[in-house]
């Protein structure tokens, strides 16, 4: 079971109402270099962005908006065919400096906090392991946070998230356009133009900071093809 999270409260207006029920869990970066920074921006009606929690480095929580509204985390973004990702969603900001000099690994603290709050998240909504999503996975032309340096496979571990078993597996697919149908199938938005288009080698990349940290260039090299076929066949037979 898990322990309720202590919240530091510090309510964003950037939030309206929700059309429906939550059932995903996006994950974001700030990309700058302090909470405070990050909060102030959260919480600045000008702004009209947002998140449900912010959590610092040192495991600091903050609840900006009610799990019960909309916050304004997302933006333009896809998952299986859906689009309002902010109205099915719960957003969570991890204070970290985002890609650049400073870019770094999330520390324990920071990953414990999250662990905890995500199982409590969890246990509020309906939330499957699929819909346990980086901000890069729904937006994938447009953003790369939280980026290559975040665990996921930690997060997995702790029953939060997907993780397949990637010790074995299948062949790849055997052309662009499958390739694109497997990439749809995980919930990319990747139409099977049969060509190497934007959205697909955004979609690679994508996949490749979630799935495959080691190599995030967008090229579907074997070990990526086979590791995108290995989790739409994994989520075939869920
Ligand atoms: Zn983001």
């Amino acid at each position: 079971m898990y322990s309720p999270v202590h919240f530091h409260d510090r309510p964003s207006p950037n939030h309206d109402a929700r059309p429906g029920a939550v059932d995903m869990l996006v994950l974001h970066y700030t990309g700058m270099s302090s909470a405070a920074a990050a909060l102030d921006r959260l919480c600045s009606p000008e702004a009209k962005v947002s998140a449900h929690y912010l959590i610092d480095e040192d495991g600091t929580v903050w609840r900006l908006v009610s799990e019960g509204r909309r916050a304004w985390h997302a933006g333009v973004s896809s998952w299986r065919g859906r689009r309002d990702i902010n109205g099915a969603s719960i957003g969570v900001e991890l204070v970290n400096p985002g890609h650049g000099p400073d870019y770094r690994p999330f520390p324990e603290p920071q990953m414990a906090a999250l662990e905890t709050l995500a199982r409590g998240i969890i246990a509020r909504h309906p939330i499957p392991p699929r819909h346990v999503l980086g901000h890069s996975d729904v937006a994938p032309q447009r953003k790369i946070d939280p980026g290559e340096l975040f665990d996921w496979q930690r997060l997995a571990r702790a029953g939060i998230g997907l993780w397949p078993d990637f010790t074995t597996l299948p062949p790849p697919a055997a052309d662009i356009t499958e390739l694109q149908r497997q990439l749809a199938e995980i919930g990319y938005e990747t139409p099977p133009s049969g060509a190497e288009d934007a959205p697909t080698t955004a979609a690679i990349s994508a996949f490749q900071r979630h799935f495959r940290a080691s190599l995030c260039d967008g090229k579907a090299d074997r070990e990526t093809r086979r590791r995108i076929a290995a989790l739409a066949a994994a989520l075939r037979t869920s």
